[in-house]
């Protein structure tokens, strides 16, 4: 089997000196690809340099809505500069209004100049959206159709929305939140999204799935290994078999990202 984690940040600090022994494991576990979202421009070059010096390494650039404090006064044309140089796509990027995100202005007008930049770029955008639904939508509408297409990391919206995120020309991916006892809302959208929809990732190095396998994993980081668990898990919770589902979320990926490959 085949796998595709669509959505890491490599570049952590917490887990950047065990890269080899990461690529080497997800390797061995069936990782054809991961996808490395930079989250601000202190992290394109550590983004950049891991895609260049492993091929399994599909570089994204963006602004995380955590992390707009950082933006330098020409931060458009910085990002811009980059994704034109390097194959890559938009993201981490997105909308969060959790309370740990900036002004919800500042937040939309940035999200807003990533997606200009996906459209002119011809690129897929890998969004992160926490409690902005609303206004993700009143975005998309205003937009229209992702030509290159994007990607909703670490689902936590409903099912029905998840429907509607499919018009857009939007995948829906889900994460170790999938793996949780208390998943309900998650699982309900798992098995709502079109299989020609769905996709997996880890979001290494957090969000570390629960697996009831024996193992003690107290304090361990999270990394691109799993995702053949989460999805293995996510087939049990949705009832169908673990290669067929593994099959299309490999599919899907290559599909969202052939344009980095
Ligand atoms: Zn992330």
């Amino acid at each position: 089997m085949k796998f595709i984690d669509v959505h890491t940040h490599l570049h952590d600090r917490r887990i950047v000196d065990g890269i080899p022994g990461i690529i080497k494991r997800a390797q061995g576990a069936g990782l054809k690809k991961m996808v490395s979202c930079a989250t601000m421009e202190e992290n394109f070059r550590a983004t950049y340099d891991l895609a260049e010096e492993y091929e399994s390494v599909l570089p994204c650039f963006g602004v995380h809505p955590w992390f707009l404090d950082t933006l330098s006064r020409d931060w458009e044309r910085n990002l811009g500069a980059w994704l034109e140089k390097v194959p890559s796509g938009v993201g981490e990027t997105g909308l969060d209004f959790m309370g740990r995100g900036a002004d919800r202005d500042l937040q939309i007008e940035v999200f807003t100049a990533h997606l200009a930049l996906a459209r002119d770029l011809d690129r897929p955008i890998n969004i992160h959206i926490r409690k902005a639904w609303d206004v993700f939508i009143h975005i998309l509408k205003a937009h229209g159709p992702l030509g290159a297409g994007g990607l909703v990391h670490s689902y936590s919206g409903s099912a029905d929305l998840a429907k509607v995120l499919e018009r857009y020309n939007l995948y829906i991916s889900f994460s170790g939140s999938v793996t949780r006892h208390n998943a309900k809302k998650t699982i309900r959208a798992l098995n709502a999204v079109d299989l020609d929809r769905i996709l997996f990732e880890t979001d290494t190095p957090d969000i570390f799935p629960t697996l009831d396998d024996g193992n003690d994993y107290a304090g361990r980081l999270n990394e691109p290994l799993f995702v053949p668990e989460i999805v293995r898990i996510a087939a049990d919770r949705r009832g169908i078999g673990f290669e067929k589902l593994a099959g299309h979320g490999y599919i899907n990926g290559l599909n969202l990202f052939k344009p980095l490959i």
